[in-house]
């Protein structure tokens, strides 16, 4: 896969940029994108070519213990307190390439600038390029970070990949992850050290393309309450021979559920709060479903997302009063798998207003947006370590193949993150 097809080099900073991203993107190609899962071999590899990099640049590299790699200047690496720049490694399945490795590679260029530059940090910068942050592969979203600060939760840890079956903890012990500190939530990074966390990331949303803007500075990020699986049961029937007023069809019950959400959200949105909802898998059981026969019960995920956490407290309120009413309505059963809870998380008011001032420093017209998608970024606000974001414009959407970041938009995106690193602190 080539990342960009056309592009002249103008500088090194772009020479670098192309070279880690088409190599990373040519490593772990899927048959459509990249798929790079969390936990895996492939992530792992992914590391092994960042280190190489690094190395190649004179940085000092070493391994968290959560398996997470760390870069910075030879200088630094018994700094005590740092700043923490950084963004995920791993992928959906047949994702897009830039997700998460952006913002890796935003730092790692942030380092070698310094260094080839001479233009010194104000404090100590240190880049994580972090494992499993998409949910995709086990259910649970950032992984990597919230084991870090000592929250991944037991219901997390026991949560099953998507092909093997088989629990995180399992896979995170396989890599040499320390599983015995994240199973009695011990921190395996000590918060109160990191001095502010930065993550540059594409924008998944059409929000910079539409406003003609390369970057913005991001002002919080939405928190979700998902469920991998709502079974609905209800009873199977011929589709010829049972009348409407003998049926318990669980897949008309859905229909239903998703229908009084999607009225609800219309009013929150109408009296102005933020809300999204997403029911992105469903499916009846296929051992036994049929174009003639009323199914006996289906399957669905839902993912709610808010900058709200009152929004969010009273979706959960909802979904379970709106099934109860289906259920007594249709004779079916709702049946809900443990919640995966994320909270909203603000970014510092302080680094929104510094990243805010080194935009327009730089010459860059200053925009400041919410986060649709959620982050690592999220977590570490959540710990209560000081954080920023910086968006890139990113055209195509995110989590498929077809994302697009200009190489330029991601290079003026990076300079804000300089230009914060290298200014002196209030
Ligand atoms: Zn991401």
């Amino acid at each position: 896969m080539k990342a960009f097809a056309n592009i002249k080099v103008k500088n090194w900073e772009e020479e670098f940029a192309v070279r880690l991203f088409e190599q990373v993107a040519q490593q772990t190609a899927d048959d459509q994108g990249v798929s790079r899962p969390a936990y895996s071999s492939i992530e792992t590899a992914t590391l092994e070519y960042l280190e190489m990099c690094a190395r190649d640049e004179g940085l000092h590299v070493n391994y968290d213990n959560g398996q997470n790699a760390i870069f910075c200047l030879q200088e630094d690496k018994d700094a005590k307190d740092f700043v923490l720049v950084g963004s995920h490694v791993d992928s959906v399945p047949r994702g897009g390439n830039f997700d998460g490795l952006a913002g890796i590679v935003a730092g790692l260029i942030c380092l070698v600038k310094s260094q080839r530059e001479g233009r010194k940090f104000a404090r100590p910068v240190k880049v994580i390029a972090m494992r499993g942050e998409e949910s995709a592969w086990f259910g649970p979203c950032y992984i990597a970070s919230k084991a870090l600060l000592g929250v991944l939760a037991e219901n997390e840890q026991s949560a099953t990949h998507k092909g093997d079956g088989r629990p995180l903890i399992e896979h995170m012990s396989d890599i040499g992850v320390d599983v015995a500190a994240v199973r009695n939530a011990i921190p395996l990074m000590d918060s109160k050290h990191v001095l502010a966390y930065l993550e540059l990331h594409i924008e998944q949303g059409p929000m910079l393309v539409e406003k003609k803007q390369p970057a913005a500075v991001v002002s919080g990020i939405r928190g979700n309450i998902r469920h991998k699986r709502i079974t609905c049961i209800g009873e199977a029937g011929h589709s010829g021979a049972v009348p409407r007023a003998y049926r318990h069809d669980p897949v008309l019950a859905m229909a239903d559920l998703l229908n009084r959400l999607d009225e609800s959200w219309l009013t929150i949105l109408q009296k102005g709060d933020d809300l999204v909802l997403t029911c992105g898998m469903l499916a009846t059981d296929t051992a036994t479903h049929a174009l003639s026969r009323i199914p006996d019960s289906v399957g669905f995920s839902m993912d709610i997302r808010s900058q709200d956490i009152t929004a969010l407290d009273e979706m959960r309120e909802l979904l379970q009063d709106e099934a109860r009413h289906i259920e007594n309505d249709r004779g079916v059963k709702f049946q809900f798998d443990e919640e995966i809870f994320t909270a909203p998380a603000m970014c510092d008011a302080g680094m929104v207003e510094d990243l805010t001032q080194a935009q327009k420093r730089l010459g860059q017209n200053a925009f400041v947006m919410p986060s649709g998608g959620g982050h690592d970024a999220a977590v570490f606000a959540n710990a209560g370590v000081p954080t920023g974001m910086i968006f890139v414009r990113n055209r195509g959407g995110s989590h498929n193949p077809g994302e697009q970041m200009e190489i330029s938009d991601f290079l003026q995106a990076t300079e804000i993150i300089f230009e914060y690193l290298t200014s002196p602190q209030k």
